[in-house]
């Protein structure tokens, strides 16, 4: 009897096994035909400064413009498109988009935006990452000072001599390097000390919940330090409402994004709202 339910058990899972393998391979074939058909965009969330409450950054965001399915969301493909290598061409193509996207908006006035663009470990292992981003910078026109890309931890725990030699070819490209989810890895704070970084990005789950918690406030609190003395920017995501973007302040953090400024918009969007606040920046009580 336990022989009979472990086959039923066993023939459940095997079917929604082969609905989740099924799911998959037409995300990865869909995925390749969005490449060619250009079914991808890129939306952008604003990154404001706690000094000045003015927007100072745009993160880029890919999202899939699906025929039949609307708009997806990276978190339904982009580990797809990094088991099957599909992340170097679209990664590829974001890098050239972003690029081109700022400087559009630098052309229109919206000047000394930062265009920061997520990278994943793919694109250090198997993409010639260097010269794709000089490609992207070359062919854009873009000043590299502006372009800012993001890492994980897990790409630093991976291959590190590796992607330590990829990221000092890009710093040399005078573009800015960013840890996006700081906190959430499993590295030792030693690299931040061999790695040329600018800028911590603080995990959002250390503050949303930061007026509440007095544990997140203490974990925020510490990475704000440990980035001062090392002289590197912090940016808070995750900013949901006007109390956390206050506590921040207080805390001395530089940089913050997340909904409580908006919610990431397509570029005609962004730049609605970008235009909308640099005449008004935030003013805090
Ligand atoms: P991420 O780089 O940490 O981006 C921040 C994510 O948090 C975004 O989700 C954003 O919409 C969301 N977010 C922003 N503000 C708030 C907030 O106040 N509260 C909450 N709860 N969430 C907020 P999104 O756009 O779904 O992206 C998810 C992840 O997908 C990104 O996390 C990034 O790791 C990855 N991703 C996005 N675009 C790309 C890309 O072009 N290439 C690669 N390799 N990964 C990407
Ligand atoms: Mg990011
Ligand atoms: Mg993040
Ligand atoms: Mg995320």
């Amino acid at each position: 009897r336990a022989k009979d339910a472990g086959r039923n058990t066993y023939r459940f899972f095997d079917e929604q096994m082969n609905v989740e393998a099924m799911d998959q391979l037409l995300i990865r074939s869909g995925l390749r035909r969005a490449l060619e058909r250009g079914e991808f965009e890129l939306h952008y969330e604003p990154q404001i400064s706690l000094a000045t409450g003015k927007i100072v950054g745009a993160e880029a965001l890919i999202r899939w413009r699906h025929p039949e399915q609307g708009l997806v969301h990276p978190a339904k493909f982009i580990h797809i498109a990094e088991e099957s290598g599909l992340i170097v061409p679209i990664g590829e193509w974001v890098l050239k988009e972003a690029c081109r996207q700022g400087v559009e908006w630098a052309e229109q006035g919206l000047e000394g935006l930062t265009i920061a663009v997520n990278l994943s470990v793919m694109q250090f292992r198997r993409g010639d990452l260097e010269k794709t981003v000089i490609q992207a910078l070359d062919e854009s026109g873009m000043d590299p000072r502006l372009l800012e890309l993001e890492l994980t931890e897990s790409v630093l725990i991976q291959d590190v001599e590796n992607v330590l030699g990829s990221m000092h070819e890009l710093k040399a490209l005078d573009v800015k390097l960013s840890i996006d989810d700081f906190g959430t890895g499993y590295s030792s704070l030693s690299y931040l000390k061999r790695l040329d970084v600018d800028k911590l990005k603080i995990d959002k789950s250390f503050v949303c919940d930061l007026v509440r918690d007095a544990d997140d406030r203490a974990i925020v609190n510490a990475i704000i330090q440990i980035a001062r003395s090392l002289n590197l920017t912090t940016l808070a995501e995750g900013v949901e409402d006007v109390k956390i973007y206050a506590a921040l302040k207080e805390m001395g953090c530089d940089e913050c994004q997340g909904f409580y400024f908006s919610r990431p918009g397509n570029a005609k969007n962004f730049k609605a709202y970008y235009l909308d606040r640099q005449d008004n920046p935030l003013k805090m009580m």
